[in-house]
């Protein structure tokens, strides 16, 4: 498979490329050059198979030319091996029509382990045997730095630089992140919030000057392998509820369109999805652009779903390019629009395609506290806020009766132990695969949001090229 950049101007990459690189250096995100599909039949033949078998038939044809099945198949085999689930990513029955896909199983106790497991595994097979040193900068709102330093820490060839912001990430994430101490890992926390830290890093791989010193690579769901992983539980969950003969709708909580884009692939490779429903907190982004074609970027409010207190959203570049017919030069002049203003309206096609799929929702505190305490007395299921956001939509969706609603549960309720017990009066206990995680030792460092400081910082830690 080859992959083309969103903007049109960067080279064409070959898997492993596209894997190690993260951004385009258009300032664009790669995609596939065309997206495979799977036959009715060949949907049909995932029912019954493991995540491993499923995972293996879902990505294959992205990893065509760089991996062999087997090969794809043994790092599927270690990745998953470290979920504390035999399912993987088991589905949980709220009632008649609603379900949870609980995506929470893996070490760090967020969805992101999906992605970030496999990934450190393979960068760590396409860095084996090169003099090659990467220095991976990431911006976390908690789960994604949480997750790419457990898959990443101690490996050889690789420097982690991740920045949160500065008291936004609740304190099991940022315990997940501060308590690894393995040198190769380096926390920056930045005064600001999590779009000023996503900002940063996009100033670096955009700046010549510093891109240029390091093999830069990243980790935030602008890599393209992330996204592909991710489509495979959306094939999993479905084939268990009817697929390919009956459709099955998706709500997703949204932050960074990555996890709700793997639904869309999916759906592209052939998967009967009725719907994907679009969810997002008070902030509130993609509502407004899928619901009135408004994409212009609000202050950033915190709330008790912090992965999702997102008002740029990196992801939806793909979707404005797909749905745009594919014209690089476009999506550039659109993008470049967008980044001088910080606002933009999409097009006819844009919102006419996406109407097809996507449905969108805007929840409240009020509603999110509502669906947590449905989920707990209606089934005695305990969720965490950013699933709660997902199962709110899903109940306030339009959608025919007679199709299954699968709500991605995205992290462990224990994750967001304050907002949980003041919604339904449970205080969720965190699990054993944690440990010690309040005892350890934590290290970090705490910086101005700047880009001489973090870039002066980095710089005198990385391992140059
Ligand atoms: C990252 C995250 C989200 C949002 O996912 P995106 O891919 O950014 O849309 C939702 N919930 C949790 C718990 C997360 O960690």
């Amino acid at each position: 498979m080859r992959y083309i950049s969103t903007r049109g101007a960067a080279p064409v990459l070959d898997f492993e490329q596209v894997t190690l690189a993260g951004l385009a250096s258009d300032g664009g995100l790669y995609v596939p050059e065309t997206w495979p599909s799977l036959s009715a039949g060949e949907i049909a033949g995932l029912r019954g198979l493991s995540y491993v078998d499923t995972a293996v038939a879902v990505m294959a044809p992205f990893v065509e030319g760089t991996l062999t099945r087997e090969e794809l198949r043994g790092l599927c085999a270690q990745a998953y091996g470290r979920f504390a689930h035999s399912a993987v990513t088991p589905l949980v029955q709220l009632d008649e029509r609603h379900w949870l896909l609980e995506l929470f199983h893996g070490p760090t106790l967020a969805f992101k382990d999906v992605a970030l497991q496999l990934l450190g595994l393979l960068f760590e097979r396409f860095l084996a045997g090169s003099d090659k040193h990467l220095t991976v900068v990431g911006a976390t709102s908690g789960d994604t730095g949480s997750a790419a330093i457990d898959a990443l820490a101690g490996r050889a060839g690789v420097d982690v630089f991740m920045l949160h912001p500065n008291g936004r990430v609740s304190d099991v994430q940022r315990r997940q992140m501060t308590t690894v101490l393995a040198p190769n890992i380096h926390n920056i926390a930045i005064d600001g919030s999590f779009d000023d830290a996503q900002a940063l890093v996009k100033a670096m791989f955009n700046d010549p000057g510093f891109s240029g010193k390091f093999a830069l690579s990243a980790v935030n769901s602008i890599n393209w392998a992330r996204l592909m992983a991710q489509v495979v539980y959306y094939f999993y969950a479905a084939v268990r509820l009817g697929a390919p003969e009956c459709p099955v709708a998706f709500s997703v909580p949204t932050g960074n369109f990555g996890d709700v884009f793997a639904g869309y692939v999916a759906a592209k490779m052939g998967l009967p999805v009725a719907k994907l429903v679009v969810a997002t907190n008070v902030n509130d982004i993609l509502h407004r652009a899928l619901s009135q074609g408004d994409y212009s970027q609000g202050v950033v409010v915190p709330t008790p779903s912090p992965s999702m207190d997102i008002q740029v959203s990196s992801n939806f570049e793909r979707l404005l390019f797909d749905l745009g017919g594919r014209d690089g030069a476009a999506t550039r002049e659109q993008m470049r629009g967008f980044e001088a203003t910080k606002a933009m309206r999409l097009t006819n096609a844009q919102r006419d395609g996406a109407a097809t799929l996507f449905a969108s929702d805007r929840i409240d505190l009020d509603d999110m506290a509502l669906a947590m305490r449905w989920a707990c007395e209606g089934s005695g299921q305990v969720i965490d806020p950013h699933s709660a956001i997902g199962l709110a939509a899903a109940r306030r969706a339009d959608l025919p009766a007679d199709v299954p609603v699968v709500t991605l549960a995205t992290a462990h309720p224990s994750k967001f132990r304050e907002p949980v017990e003041r919604a339904t009066g449970v205080r969720p206990a965190l699990p054993a695969r944690i440990g010690d995680l309040f005892d350890r030792e934590e290290r970090y460092a705490t910086l101005p949001g700047t880009f001489e400081a973090v870039t002066g910082y980095i710089a005198e830690r990385a391992v140059a090229v």
